[in-house]
């Protein structure tokens, strides 16, 4: 499936730390309807079957539910809210989302505690409300793909966080590795951990999830980490499609990734994954080097 990530808006709820859109909410301005409209129907003209609504924060668009209402009449047969989950907790919100024709509802949580949470979003009252949310739309019988980011300060509760997940019934997980863009960048010294410091913890969440019956990802972490774990590495399932941002529009938000955004380094042509894999975002290995990354060799690894 090829997919476009419209950016609605850049206003929020949340002041979270690891923001990658930075400071755009002061000063990119909200999508209107018709800008929306014409780039809903140009991305049908082009065959393109999945839209995700991001920003900033969608739900604080005034127009959310008309963007949702267009793109199932025009025929998008995948249509996701990515959102920090708050208006989740409005089951009244959440029904006319539904009715709308939203097909996947994509709250964030960041931690199993309000203390967690609430440490990295800044908003009071958030955890309990994305925690409603996540139950309001399973009521609903709505399918439920959670975010994470994972920082210094949540890794330790990944475990607990998937058992949490599990609990209140979400289809699907991902952990992403933050990403040094934005306030993360700012704020990189106290945010970001090693990769494998990290990653017992997120592999321990991801046996629970995937005991569990849940789809489960790791975003950010490259294969040569992920050793009997590649069948969750994110890269692999993340549509194809191009991203409209606040003042410019990106053709394929992949090819920037693999191009522009992430970087392998000349040994990783020795290893087993080199065309498969992406490498980490850039601004890792210029913080931490590249002693973590080992090239698998060939005949090592899954392949799924
Ligand atoms: S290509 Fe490089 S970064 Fe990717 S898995 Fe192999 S060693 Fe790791």
């Amino acid at each position: 499936m090829k997919r476009i990530d419209i950016k609605i808006g850049f206003e929020c709820n949340n002041l979270c730390d690891f923001c990658a859109q930075g400071h755009k909410r002061d000063s990119a301005a909200r999508k209107t309807p018709a800008q929306i409209r014409a780039l809903l129907d140009d991305a049908r003209r082009r065959g393109i079957d999945g839209v995700v609504f991001t920003g900033g924060e969608p739900t604080m668009h005034p127009w959310l539910l008309g963007a949702v209402r267009h793109a199932a009449k025009t025929g998008f047969s995948a249509i996701q809210v990515q959102t920090n989950g708050r208006r989740f907790a409005y089951p009244d919100y959440c029904r006319r989302l539904k009715a709308a024709g939203v097909t996947e509802m994509g709250p964030s949580l960041h931690g199993a505690t309000a203390a967690v949470h609430e440490g990295l979003t800044k908003a009071p009252g958030s955890f309990a409300q994305v925690v409603k949310g996540i139950a309001n739309c399973k009521a609903l019988g709505l399918y439920v793909l959670t975010n994470t980011v994972v920082t210094s300060r949540n890794y330790k509760d990944m475990p607990a966080l998937a058992r949490l997940l599990v609990r209140l019934g979400a289809d699907q997980f991902q952990l992403a590795f933050v990403h040094m863009v934005g306030t993360a960048w700012e704020k990189r010294r106290e945010l970001v951990p090693r990769k494998t410091d990290a990653l017992p913890y997120m592999k321990e969440a991801l046996d629970i999830g995937r005991a569990a019956g849940l789809l489960c990802h790791t975003e950010a972490v490259p294969f040569c980490l992920m050793a009997g774990y590649e069948d969750c590495v994110a890269e692999r399932i993340i549509p194809e499609g191009p991203v409209s941002d606040a003042d410019f529009y990106l053709e394929s938000y992949g090819d920037y990734r693999r191009d522009q955004g992430k970087t392998k380094r000349a040994g990783c042509r020795r290893c087993r994954w080199f065309s498969e894999c992406e490498g980490p975002w850039k601004e890792y290995p210029e913080l931490y080097g590249w002693d973590e990354f080992r090239p698998v060799p060939a005949g090592k690894g899954r392949r799924r």
